[in-house]
């Protein structure tokens, strides 16, 4: 089943291979936690199904179908980016390997064992290395008899233009707030107002929060409310180090920012970090402009080197500095 906010985008597709004109090459783009790798999955499964429904859903119960939920479907080809092989790094750099690709091609390149499509998935598109990725342009210049390549990516603009201006661009975004409370709400998931907007509006990134990250997130702001508690939060920075680089970064750029927006827009301002209203305020009050903008500057430039190895306690030491002398 896709998610209730892709309704959209299953019929646009659904239609396209009622008229035969599904392209080789499908790209799905949009924010993180909006469910694209899931709708790739879905949508492979029901093409590779072999008895579909109206709507161009999958059965779940034939062969095919069966084959692909274990993952051994010879038809189907599924890649993500995977650690370096010798990587002991809580936060190693993901990639996508050549070796996994060349399999793909194999895979593509040989004729349909069940008589219809051959379908590979390539996840986290965008961490392809570049010599990867021209390799997969032949693939998508001359592609196969009933052969697709479904890329998804929620950084597409890492994606070489060559690779992108090849398949047909699908868009996917965060659905209605009131529409992802539903849902979080019906799978169980309550109390989600501050993790929907640490997670703009994504619900299952917000999903993902609740259920595995809120500790992360209540330890960092510890960590930036410290100064107002006569503590020093460089304190923090070694349990920082040791938790997920991406979503920590992420929600100190938000942090920032609803700093940011304060200082400009004044108490109206909407923030992120609603729940943290009152110490932000008190923060923006004794905080200069300039110094903010600036760690809003380097946090960005942190988050855009996401495939670079550093050192996290010093990069950690680094942030809390500079946001204690903002
Ligand atoms: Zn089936």
């Amino acid at each position: 089943m896709i998610y209730p906010w892709q309704n959209l985008q299953w019929q646009q597709l659904a239609r396209q291979r009622q008229q035969d004109r599904l392209a080789h090459a499908l790209l799905f783009q949009g924010p993180a936690g909006t469910g694209k790798k899931h709708f790739a999955r879905e949508l492979a499964t029901a093409l590779l199904c072999r008895q579909a429904d109206d709507s161009g859903m999958a059965c779940g119960s034939c062969e095919s179908c069966s084959l692909i939920r274990a993952g051994t479907h010879p038809d189907f080809r599924l890649l993500k980016p995977t650690p370096p092989a010798t990587s002991t790094s809580k936060n190693p750099v993901l990639s996508i390997k050549i070796d996994a690709l060349r399999d793909m091609y194999r895979a593509l390149s040989e004729t349909s064992q069940f008589g219809g499509y051959r379908i590979a998935v390539i996840e986290d598109a965008d961490k392809m290395p570049v010599q990867a990725a021209n390799s997969l342009l032949k693939t998508l210049e001359e592609p196969g008899k009933d052969t697709l390549l479904l890329l998804v990516s929620s950084h597409p603009h890492h994606l070489p233009v060559t690779i992108r201006s090849r398949c047909q661009v699908m868009r996917f975004q965060v659905p209605e707030t009131a529409a992802a409370i539903e849902w979080l709400s019906e799978s169980g998931v309550n109390d989600v107002s501050t993790a929907l907007r640490l997670a703009h509006g994504a619900p299952l990134l917000a999903r993902n929060f609740v259920e595995n990250h809120a500790e992360e997130r209540e330890l960092l702001v510890r960590a930036l409310n410290a100064g107002a508690r006569g503590e020093s939060s460089l304190a923090y920075a070694q349990k920082l180090a040791q938790m997920p680089r991406d979503y920590l970064l992420t929600w100190l750029l938000d942090w920032v920012s609803d700093l940011g927006r304060l200082m400009t827009c004044g108490s109206d301002a909407e923030l992120v970090n609603e729940d943290q209203r009152k110490a932000l305020e008190a923060r923006a009050m004794r905080a200069d402009t300039g110094k903010v903008f600036d760690l809003h500057d380097q946090i960005n430039a942190l988050i855009k080197a996401d495939g670079i190895a550093l050192n996290l306690q010093l990069l950690w030491e680094n942030l809390l500095i500079s946001w204690e002398n903002i």
